[in-house]
């Protein structure tokens, strides 16, 4: 069951009912979408429905669309898969990225974008071939990245780009094209669609060498049976995202309204990316001397979901590298919670969540602060 409050799309989105029905319909077909009978044939058509939705979501060509496990995967297949002697990665982007193959790190302004000045010095000093790999939104402060300048910069040096959009993807147009890039990742539970299930999309004429063979499925890019009930769902959260881009300046309110609650309770909330263009979705902000953890125990017990930073898998909350990278002190960066806002959001959830982060305040001792 999803919580009262849920506030933690950036971790995954609640699945949409329309992704829940295309995943349900798919699960009653048998066949196997390689065979030639009518029920391969049938989930033959699901499948390239779904390529085709995802496609368009990524502003490319369906032909490029290759379905895999997740971003993680999609990211690990570029970056591997490319074979580029070298690899400049921004200091922002997600684990996925940072420790898939040994690279350099272009560090970030304070202001949590990639330092364009020094991925050019970067460029400069050493003209091996190189693969750039850059976030479009990152997923700790929304924070959008200016990939199409990255891309400019990449095409004087004879370098490849890619694009991990996770958190880019139904809250800004992403394209392909337009943005100049080469190889772009996109995961469906951050849409709204089922988790399992991504794809790795790859501009005409670049070469990915396979991570997982064995099978010609995917145009031989990527070997084993298709998950036909993930890519039927995430074709189905595709085109409901897409369409929810119309949505974006409602959610910007909501955020506003969550940051102007924050700092009328605890003038001193800091929030993190605030100056750079950001999502409409997203918010990292720290109570000072609050830990984080405590933030995220109280809000959960009131029945709010929200995370801390974004470093928390298996359940352990590690420091942020990326309010690290941009330069923020470890103490306030202990104290920052990301609150992340979609499809299902409402105003009632942002009162909430004030409400609840109100008696966290008082219970810490801080309320003298509010006027
Ligand atoms: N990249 C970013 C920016 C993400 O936020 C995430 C999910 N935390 C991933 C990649 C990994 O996606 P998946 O869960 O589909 O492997």
């Amino acid at each position: 069951m999803t919580q009262a409050i849920y506030l933690d799309y950036n971790a995954t989105a609640p699945l949409r009912p329309a992704a829940r029905a295309a995943v349900e319909a798919a699960l009653t077909i048998a066949g196997n979408p390689s065979s030639i009978h009518r029920s391969g044939r049938e989930a033959r058509r699901l499948i390239e429905t779904a390529r085709t939705a995802v496609a368009e979501l990524a502003g490319a060509a369906p032909d490029g669309v290759i379905f895999t496990s997740g971003a993680t995967e999609a990211n690990v297949t570029a970056l591997v898969g490319s074979r580029c002697g070298r690899l400049l990665t921004s200091s922002l982007e997600h684990v996925s990225v940072l420790e898939a193959v040994a690279g350099q790190r272009v560090p970030s302004r304070g202001d949590g974008t990639i330092d364009l000045e020094a991925l050019e010095r970067m460029l400069t000093a050493d003209r091996r071939p190189a693969l750039i790999s850059v976030m479009a939104v990152n997923n700790e402060t929304g924070v959008i990245q200016p990939v199409a300048e990255v891309s400019a910069l990449a095409r004087r040096y004879g370098a490849l780009v890619h694009c991990d959009a996770v958190q880019a993807a139904g809250r800004l147009p992403v394209d392909m094209k337009t943005w100049g890039v080469d190889l772009l990742s996109l995961s469906a539970h951050k849409l709204g669609g089922p988790p399992g299930v991504g794809a790795l999309v790859v501009r005409d004429g670049v070469k990915v060498t396979p991570l997982i063979r064995g099978g010609g499925q995917e145009r031989r890019h990527r070997g084993g049976t298709e998950n036909l009930p993930g890519i039927a769902g995430f074709g189905a959260a595709a085109a409901e995202a897409l369409a929810d881009l119309a949505d974006q300046p409602r959610l910007a309110k909501l955020r506003d309204e969550v940051e102007a609650g924050a700092l009328a309770l605890c003038p001193d909330t800091r929030i993190f990316g605030a100056t750079a263009p950001r999502v409409a979705n997203t918010t990292c902000l720290a109570m000072p001397g609050v830990a984080a953890e405590t933030q995220v125990i109280g809000l959960d017990l009131a029945g709010v979901a929200v995370s801390a930073g974004a470093a928390c898998s298996s359940g352990k909350v590690t420091s942020s590298h990326v309010l690290a990278a941009m330069g923020v002190e470890p103490e306030l960066a202990a104290s920052a919670i990301r609150v992340s806002l979609g499809w299902a959001t409402g105003t009632g959830d942002i009162e909430g969540f004030l409400k609840a982060w109100d008696a966290i305040r008082r219970r810490a001792g801080r309320d003298r602060d509010a006027a």
